[in-house]
C-alpha cells in the first residue's frame, strides 16, 4: 500500500541569525518525504526539478528509500527556488524570493502503478495543482493537506473546493484565522472543519499544535528546544511523521492520531536543530523513540502528580 506525497522539491537559499546558506535541499515534499521515511518504505515522492538538481540530493533522496518515478527532472529547466531570512525572533520570516522555474509549468503526473495509492500527502503547492493529484487517485483512503497563507490569499476558491476532499488538513494559527477570518482558534477550527476535513491540526510553531478529531481536542506541547538552527520546513516534517506513523501502523482511532501529531512533532523537533533537511537525513529508529518518549514525560499529567 503507497503512500504518495506531492509538492514542492527546492533549491532554499537561508539566512538565520546563526548562518546562511545557499542552494540547500528544500521543498515540501523533501521534507514530508524524509520524515515519513522513517516509518514507512518506500515513499512514493511526485514533484519536479530542473536540470541543475545536484545528484548528491537525488542520492540521498533514494539512500532514505524515497522512490523517485514521479519526480519529473525537466532539461534545461531550473529548479524552483525560494529564499528566506529569519529574524531574531525565529517566528518570523520573511520571503526574499519565489523562483518558481520547472513549477510554472508543472502538471502532477501519477505513475499508473500509484494511481490506488491509500495514503495521499498533499504538501504545500498551488490547490489547483493539489486537485489534479487527487483527480488521478481513484480511492485514497486518507488524504492529508497542508498550504500556506499565499494559497488562501490568492487562490481560496480552488483550497475551498480542494478542502471538500480531505481528510486531514494541517495549517498555522495565522492561516486558520486568515482563512476563516475569525480571531479565536477554537471558533476558526468549528468553521474549518465545516468547509471539509474531519480532522484539523493546527500548528502553532514552537507552542506545539491542536488537532481537533470527532468530539476530542488535543493540545500537543511543543518539545522544549534551547537552540532551534533553521525552523524551515518544520510544518511538512511535522507533516511527513504524521502520515509516515498513521500509514506504518494503518490505524486511524482518535487515540493513534494523538500518536501521530506527537510523531510529527518529534520529527519536527530534529528539522529545526540543522540547516536544511540535515537534521532529519541521518536518524536512528532509536532517537525518534527517545524523543517520542520526551514528549510523554514532558506532557503527561495526573491528579495526584
Ligand atoms: P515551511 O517552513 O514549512 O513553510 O516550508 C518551507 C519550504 O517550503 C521551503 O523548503 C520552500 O522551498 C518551500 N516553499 C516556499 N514557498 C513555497 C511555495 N510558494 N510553494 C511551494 N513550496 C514553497
Amino acid at each position: 500500500m503507497s503512500l504518495l506525497v506531492v509538492g514542492s522539491v527546492a533549491l532554499d537559499s537561508v539566512e538565520t541569525p546563526f548562518d546562511k546558506i545557499d542552494d540547500a535541499l528544500g521543498g515540501s515534499a523533501t521534507y514530508i518525504s524524509l520524515a515519513a521515511s522513517y516509518f514507512s518504505a518506500p515513499v512514493n515522492l511526485i514533484g519536479v526539478v530542473g536540470s541543475d538538481f545536484p545528484k548528491d540530493y537525488i542520492k540521498m533522496l533514494e539512500q532514505r528509500n524515497i522512490d523517485l518515478e514521479g519526480l519529473q527532472i525537466i532539461e534545461g529547466e531550473k529548479t524552483f527556488r525560494w529564499g528566506g531570512k529569519y529574524h531574531h525572533d525565529l517566528n518570523v520570516r520573511d520571503t526574499l524570493f519565489t523562483e518558481l522555474n520547472a513549477f510554472e509549468n508543472f502538471n502532477p503526473i501519477i505513475p499508473e502503478s500509484l494511481k490506488k495509492a491509500r495514503y495521499v500527502c498533499l504538501g504545500n503547492i498551488g490547490p489547483d495543482l493539489q486537485i489534479k493529484v487527487l483527480e488521478q487517485v481513484s480511492d485514497p483512503q486518507l488524504v492529508v493537506c497542508d498550504t500556506m497563507n499565499l494559497w488562501i490569499n490568492i487562490m481560496k476558491q480552488d483550497l475551498l473546493k480542494l478542502l471538500k476532499k480531505v481528510n486531514v488538513f494541517i495549517l498555522n494559527d495565522s492561516e486558520a484565522k486568515l482563512l476563516t477570518e475569525e480571531p479565536n482558534l477554537i471558533k476558526a477550527a468549528k468553521l474549518i472543519r465545516k468547509m471539509g476535513p474531519e480532522i484539523l491540526i493546527i500548528k502553532k510553531g514552537e507552542h506545539g499544535a491542536l488537532l481537533f478529531t470527532g468530539d476530542t481536542i488535543f493540545s500537543a506541547p511543543a518539545y522544549p528546544m534551547e537552540i532551534i538552527f533553521d525552523p524551515t520546513g518544520a510544518g511538512d516534517t511535522f507533516a511527513g511523521g504524521f502520515i509516515g506513523y498513521l500509514h506504518k501502523t494503518r490505524d486511524l482511532s482518535p487515540k493513534n492520531i494523538k500518536r501521530a501529531v506527537i510523531y510529527g512533532s518529534t520529527m519536527a523537533s530534529f528539522c529545526v536543530e540543522k540547516f536544511s533537511t540535515k537534521g532529519i537525513e541521518d536518524l536512528s529508529h532509536l532517537q525518534i523513540l527517545e524523543r517520542f518518549r520526551e514528549f510523554i514525560k514532558i506532557s503527561s499529567f495526573n491528579e495526584s502528580d
